[in-house]
């Protein structure tokens, strides 16, 4: 069912929408505009479908229609550097050719300065990996669904097509965590169990967390069976097929942790919807999107050029205590 998007929405949503900006590169990312501002010491984004989409602005999205049979089980080989117009699918289990997919993940290696990346198999379960120093490359560690660090230089990804990627920054503690939270992670607590970690090991309490909840399949698009409502516990629908807003659940359960609601996002973008820059599980996409949250290296200078010079002017002009 495709509609517009971003979705207008009832006002009644207890956490603020925010549509992610591109940010160029070789990988162009989407990033939280509010959070480049006020956290310039985090590199955060989601990666887009097309490698082109910085050089055409997404707007020839309508030529890259999805649901047809023809787009399940496609993997383009090229396309890693952006302005081709490829698929830019970064999935590390799903079949997609390797040599391809790893020039990718370097090339973000190099966009964001963070020469250590950690990916994991991602499981639905509720397991949260904490890391301290990383070797250089990308490491894969033991199958979960959430990482942590304190370390500058480490970039966590968690890999998404439909599922929510949940940013998480703790500006006292300096510490980030990123969750992949579909409906059976989220039903098994990880959000809770995340947060359960970000106390105990870097002493940051919930009420301090910033969090957003990225791109993802959105609250009309959502169709699920009865056993999702109530695994979520969520009142049993009528009828079958009834949708579930999975990131209005996790804000629900963030708030319920003691998270400050000044503090939470959700984005504006769906991934199923007919426009969206982003692979959809549910549209019969193969590929997948990564998700990444880190803390820029000390000594790492200017990248992306303006970008980052255009940002580090807005955080001088910020308050302190908003850093
Ligand atoms: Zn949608």
């Amino acid at each position: 069912m495709p509609h517009p998007q971003p979705a207008a929405r009832p006002d009644r949503e207890p956490a603020r929408r925010v549509t992610e900006e591109i940010r160029p590169g070789r990988i162009p990312l989407r990033v939280h505009p509010e959070w480049a501002r006020a956290f310039p010491w985090v590199v955060q984004g989601t990666t887009v479908r097309a490698g082109g989409e910085a050089r055409d602005g997404g707007r020839d999205r309508a030529a890259r229609t999805r649901t047809g049979p023809t787009r399940a089980g496609h993997h383009p080989t090229a396309g890693a550097d952006g302005g081709t117009g490829e698929d830019a699918d970064f999935g590390l289990f799903t079949g997609a050719p390797a040599g391809a997919v790893m020039n990718r993940w370097e090339s973000l290696a190099e966009d964001t300065g963070c020469g250590s990346m950690v990916h994991a198999r991602q499981v639905h379960g509720r397991a949260v990996t904490l890391h301290e120093a990383t070797p250089p490359g990308l490491l894969l560690v033991p199958p979960c669904d959430g990482h942590a660090t304190r370390q500058a230089g480490t970039l966590l990804a968690v890999s998404v097509a439909d599922c929510v990627p949940v940013f998480v920054v703790a500006p006292r503690a300096r510490a980030v965590m990123l969750l992949h939270a579909g409906w059976r992670g989220v039903a098994g607590g990880i959000l809770e169990a995340g947060l359960a970690m970000l106390e105990r090991d870097f002493g940051a309490h919930a009420r301090e967390a910033h969090m957003h909840m990225g791109p993802a399949i959105c609250g009309r698009c959502y169709e699920v069976g009865r056993e999702v409502h109530e695994a979520l516990g969520l009142p049993r629908p009528a009828s079958r097929g009834q949708p579930v807003d999975l990131r209005r659940v996790l804000v629900d359960r963030a708030l319920a942790a003691g998270a400050d609601p000044a503090h939470l996002t959700t984005s504006s973008f769906c991934t199923r919807c007919a426009d969206a820059p982003f692979f959809s599980h549910r549209g019969g996409d193969a590929g997948r999107q990564i998700a990444v949250l880190g803390i820029t290296p000390d000594d790492f200078g200017s990248p992306g050029g303006e970008w980052l010079d255009d940002h580090r002017r807005e955080r001088d002009r910020q308050p302190v205590e908003d850093r």
